[in-house]
């Protein structure tokens, strides 16, 4: 804390991962005599850098930009970039931390970073986004690279700003490198499902935890908070298996539709007119009602699915869904349930799987399309979506497998903290000093 202050997010990721991994660090000394802990908590290399431009009234505005690279043991850094007007460096070494024991769950090569800035795209033109984008990428792009550093998307960053982003990479450097940044669209070197890919993996890693419970979504009452790009995808991939999403939310307020959310709809008042959940209601009427203000997990459900952004489901939340019969609490977001909140859960007999194991399928899709661009292919939507079905089988199971070995039946967090954990450890272990 004393070297890292006021990086509230950074310290509590931190602690959340450490806590889990007395077991492991007991029974492997290794680990302690090479300071890999230590070596863990300190990124690689941070990058701080001014974003000048110029505003639709031609002022000039100036952002500050992040890129945290936290570990390379086992790939090139891969994580989103984030603009978002919370974004300080505490939040880009939170999301960076939790990325290198995500990627590492996927196993799949890649390390960790995260990066982002204070930039709010709300209310702006898509000019500007677009003048933001190409700033913000003049200095960036120097430290990319296929081999070197992948960013993707995560809130704020979807499809449009990740081409404005490669454009410019590509003009500055002259070469058309796919393989450089993922979440770019079909027609320019994207992949299929990446876009879903998030949303998808979520549900497909809750249906493994009901599945192992002998239970499926047939007839389940879902709620996911936000309505990104994370929840759209959730909430269609849950229609689909037969489960019915009844509430969304933004951070102006939440939208309950009996109905069940129309998955089109709302995929196009959000993404193709840039509205509201409150947008929503307007258009369906009848059936959905908008809640301004207020919490979301007021909604009864048998199933939560935090969906929107880090510390938004707390001790009061979590009471509530206790209180009206929720079973499985599952993170989409990253780390979007306190700790206190996840000890009440826990304590209740909640299920509650972890952001970093839950939400992994987008990174796995993403490590799928740098693939596809390495040997100039182009795979399918049902290929491509078995592969992400079949990590998040592998991710859940591993997670059980681990949280059992260490004795701790059933604890998906301890579960996915100590797999992430052990397969970087070992590869900075074999590294050697670095
Ligand atoms: P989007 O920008 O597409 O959507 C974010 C959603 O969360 C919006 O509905 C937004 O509402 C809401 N939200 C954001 N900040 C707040 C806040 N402070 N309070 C309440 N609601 C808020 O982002 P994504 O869907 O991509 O990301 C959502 C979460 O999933 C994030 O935690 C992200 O890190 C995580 N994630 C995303 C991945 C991806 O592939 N995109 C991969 C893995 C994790 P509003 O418009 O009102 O701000």
């Amino acid at each position: 804390v004393a070297r890292n202050p006021g990086e509230r997010e950074f310290h509590q990721a931190v602690r959340e991962v450490l806590e889990s991994l007395g077991g492991v660090v007991a029974k492997h000394p290794e680990y302690t005599d090479a300071e890999v802990i230590r070596r863990l908590c300190e990124p690689e290399r941070q990058i701080i850098f001014r974003v000048p431009w110029q505003d639709d009234a031609g002022r000039v505005q100036i952002n500050r930009g992040f890129r945290v690279e936290f570990n390379s043991a086992l790939g090139p850094f891969k994580g989103g970039l984030r603009f978002h007007p919370s974004v300080y460096l505490g939040i880009v070494k939170f999301l960076g931390f939790e990325q290198i024991f995500k990627n590492s769950l996927t196993g799949l090569p890649i390390g960790g970073g995260k990066g982002g800035s204070d930039f709010n795209p709300r209310g702006r033109s898509a000019a500007e986004v677009m003048r933001f984008s190409q700033s913000f990428m003049t200095e960036l792009y120097r430290h990319l690279g296929e081999y070197t550093d992948v960013p993707a998307g995560d809130i704020g960053v979807g499809g449009r700003e990740i081409g404005y982003l490669f454009g410019q990479y590509k003009r500055i450097t002259n070469r058309y490198e796919s393989g450089t940044l993922t979440g770019k669209g079909l027609s320019w070197g994207g992949s299929q499902v990446r876009t879903e890919a998030t949303g998808y993996g979520t549900v497909f890693f809750v249906d493994e935890i009901l599945k192992a419970a002998g239970d499926s979504f047939d007839g389940k009452r879902v709620v996911v908070s936000g309505s990104g790009n994370v929840a759209i995808h959730a909430t269609e991939k849950v229609h689909q298996l037969g489960g019915l999403v009844i509430a969304c939310s933004d951070s102006d307020g939440y939208v309950v539709d009996e109905a069940g959310i129309d998955f089109e709809l709302l995929h196009e008042v959000k993404t193709e007119q840039r509205g509201r959940v409150s947008d929503y209601a307007a258009v369906r009427g009848g059936s959905a009602r908008y809640v301004a203000g207020g919490s979301i997990w007021d909604v009864p459900c048998d199933i939560a699915l935090p969906c929107a952004t880090q510390n938004e489901l707390g001790v009061d939340g979590a009471e509530r869904l206790v209180r009206n019969g929720c079973t499985v609490v599952a993170e989409g977001a990253n780390m979007p349930t306190t700790p206190d909140a996840i000890r009440l859960l826990r304590d209740a007999g909640v299920r509650f799987a972890p952001g970093k194991a839950v939400n992994a399928g987008g990174v796995a899709t993403s490590a799928l399309e740098m693939q596809q661009n390495a040997s100039r292919d182009s795979w399918s939507f049902e290929y491509t979506e078995e592969r992400l079905a079949e990590i998040m089988r592998s991710i859940h199971d591993r997670c059980l497998e681990t949280a059992e070995e260490y004795g701790q039946p059933g604890d998906y967090v301890a579960g996915a903290n100590i797999t992430g954990f052990t397969r970087v450890a070992d590869a900075m272990l074999a590294l050697g000093l670095i």
